[in-house]
């Protein structure tokens, strides 16, 4: 059977900045892609916004990744496309992988795997709207896919539901492309997307955002001729007499991604409820010794250029164990958080000399605010913010030494001012 050192799975940019990394410390690598291009998700991404930290300039979506396609020519990796993996197993010191291709059915071995699958979109099945079942729903990546890479405009009058940033920036491609967007419908009292997309893509353009609104049914025969909305109480549930309808012919959701981790869980690997992904390592290394997951399918990222810096660390790890060039690992120190955080990324870190990058969402929107991340008593790290929202991933780096759980805290910075030692300036 064919061997690799390091098996890369998906060959969007987390899975090319994992192989390439890969390869640079001198592992043989393979990577399978089930769609026939590489690139994954920016493929459809026409927009600008990408690289600005990895690049410092605005690149679209398929600039960004021919950056790193370019890259591939010359090196010992083996890009295998339109390879579909269906399932991984443990075998003797390594893993058996199994994906379908031209020909059937392939089988390879690798001493170490990267898990770059990507994320998936939420559906209508997971919101429970009510009503037929007329064409004419479709998730805001689908609609995406129709419009820039088929050439298809699936409305002419449409309603989107949810704020996250592919709707927003669907809204905006339909209305360039002639379709009216009549509004974006958010059950949450603020938008789920990042601010620069809400001023870009809804301000700028006229389209209405409706916060603590839903839609509660689909009407149509055959096809979508009107949703009904509704406004919703804190509780969420729609508020009596507020229903409004209104004709449309296409419902588009975006209602938030999922990472794609069946793989993964096939191997027994633990998801973190927080994150949907693998519970990682700085390493990006799993529960599973020599399984390393970065990208969307640890976590879903806002930002490209976080994805490619972790999927890095992650193909670079990858490559040192199955090299066997890796020092053992010193013991996982977990991170503990509250309840102001969504989510805080790696679950756990190592001592070590090597600073360790770590991601962190805040539950809820918040004025000025100081992270504070302490170890054992000791303060590691405090850092400030003028204003923190749950759509924009933050980075910090930290250096966490010998024992002891590492603490993530937010504090409210004029209350510190007021009650103890002056604020460091936001
Ligand atoms: C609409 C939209 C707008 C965005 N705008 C911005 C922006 O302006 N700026 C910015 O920095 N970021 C933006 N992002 C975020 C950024 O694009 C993503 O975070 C990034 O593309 C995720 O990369 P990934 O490689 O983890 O996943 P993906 O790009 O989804 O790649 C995963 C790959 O894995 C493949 N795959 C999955 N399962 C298998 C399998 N079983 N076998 C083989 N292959 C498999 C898939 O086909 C896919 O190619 C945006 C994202 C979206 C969706």
């Amino acid at each position: 059977m064919e061997r690799f050192d390091v098996l890369v799975l998906g060959g969007g940019p987390a899975g090319l900045a994992a192989a390439l990394a890969a390869e640079e410390q001198g592992a043989c690598v393979c990577l399978l892609e089930r769609e026939a291009r590489l690139g994954g998700i920016l493929k459809q991404c026409i927009h600008d916004g990408f690289g600005l930290l990895r690049f410092g300039e605005r690149l679209t979506g398929p600039e960004y990744a021919d950056n790193y396609i370019r890259l591939l020519g010359g090196r010992n990796i083996a890009v295998r496309l339109r390879s579909f993996v269906t399932s991984l197993e443990k075998s003797g010191g390594g893993f058996a992988v199994t994906y379908t291709s031209r020909g059937g059915l392939h089988r390879l071995e690798a001493g170490a795997l990267v898990l770059a699958t990507g994320c998936r979109e939420r559906t209508a099945r997971q919101i429970f709207v009510h009503g037929d079942k007329p064409a004419g729903v479709y998730t805001a990546g689908t609609a995406q896919h129709l419009v820039n890479l088929q050439g298809v405009l699936p409305t002419r009058r449409c309603v989107i539901l949810g704020s996250g940033d592919i709707g927003l920036i669907m809204a905006r491609r339909l209305t360039l492309e002639g379709a009216e967007v009549e509004g974006v419908y958010e059950a949450k009292p603020e938008p789920s997307g990042l601010s620069r997309n809400i001023r870009q893509c809804l301000t700028d353009f006229g389209i209405p955002l409706h916060l603590s609104h839903t839609v509660t049914r689909v009407l149509g025969e055959g096809r979508v001729e009107a949703v009904e909305t509704a406004r919703v109480d804190e509780r969420m549930k729609p508020v009596p007499g507020s229903e409004r309808l209104v004709p449309c012919d296409a419902l588009i959701l975006s209602v938030g991604l999922i990472p794609e981790n069946e793989l993964a869980e096939s191997l027994g690997i633990p998801l973190d409820p927080h994150t949907k992904g693998p519970a990682v390592d700085a390493r990006f290394e799993t529960d599973c010794p020599g399984v390393f997951c970065c990208g969307n399918a640890v976590q879903v990222h806002d930002l490209v250029d976080y994805v490619s810096e972790g999927a890095a660390t992650a193909g670079r790890c990858a490559a040192l164990r199955a090299l066997g060039k890796e020092a053992a690992p010193a013991p996982a120190l977990p991170v503990e958080y509250g309840r102001e955080f969504v989510s805080v990324l790696p679950q756990r870190l190592r001592p070590g000399n090597e600073p360790a990058a770590c991601y962190f969402r805040v539950a809820e929107t918040r004025g000025p605010t100081r992270l504070v991340v302490s170890q054992g008593g000791a303060v590691l790290l405090q850092k400030s913010y003028r204003r923190l929202r749950p759509p924009e991933m933050e980075r910090v780096s930290l250096r966490p030494g010998g024992s002891g759980p590492v603490v993530f805290r937010l504090e409210d910075a004029a209350e510190k001012a007021q009650n103890g030692p002056a604020a460091a300036p936001l």
